[in-house]
């Protein structure tokens, strides 16, 4: 089933957010994600770029069947963007390809695929960047009618992630290029 991951094509976000998440991304913050949002024509495009702690609960590659388990269950809610990033009903938004990487979820699909490799590893195999590891969730749709696009409810993302309190958001669309922030609280991106 995870075979499919490799099936989806390679999202290209606008060249002109080229730069951004990188840097967004380095300063690595627990708690804080940094999401790009580009509407061009009918073309909705979503990154979202987090620390696996915001996400998943934890950074280490999973070591139980439980922590698969868990990672399993917020990489199915990452395939919904549009219960994550709800546009309005009006703009007629559907999904046309997503991408969801993660070095935690590469070792979820290894260790599935393996099951004669079941022995315990008590060792810490955390040595990349201080056992920091990211979450990327790229986003491509299709809205049908662009112009019932003013805003994206981003509260059933904070909902199903509660330790993400805070979202830096880039925005390249018809009025050009801003920057929100957005907390629990405060959880509208307006366009
Ligand atoms: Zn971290």
């Amino acid at each position: 089933m995870s075979v499919l991951r490799f099936l989806i094509p390679v999202l290209c976000l606008p060249a002109v957010l080229a730069g951004g998440p990188a840097n967004a991304l380095s300063a690595h913050e627990h708690g804080v994600a940094s999401l790009n949002v580009a509407l061009q024509g009918n073309s909705l495009a979503i990154e979202l770029l987090s620390p696996a702690a915001s996400i998943a609960g934890f950074e280490h590659l999973p070591a139980t069947a439980a922590e698969r388990q868990q990672l399993q269950q917020q990489r199915e809610v990452l395939d919904g963007p549009l219960a994550l990033f709800a546009p309005p009903a009006a703009a007629q938004c559907q999904v046309m390809a997503r991408s969801i990487e993660s070095e935690l979820f590469a070792d979820t699909a290894v260790a599935a695929a393996s099951d004669d490799h079941d022995h315990d590893h008590d060792h810490d195999h955390d040595h990349e960047a201080g056992g920091h590891r990211d979450i990327r969730a790229a986003y491509s749709l299709h809205c049908a009618r662009p112009a019932g696009l003013s805003w994206l409810d981003l509260s059933g993302l904070f909902r199903q992630f509660p330790d993400l309190q805070r979202l830096d958001v880039q925005i390249v669309g018809p009025n050009g290029q801003q920057g929100q922030t957005l907390t629990p609280a405060s959880s509208r991106i307006a366009f």
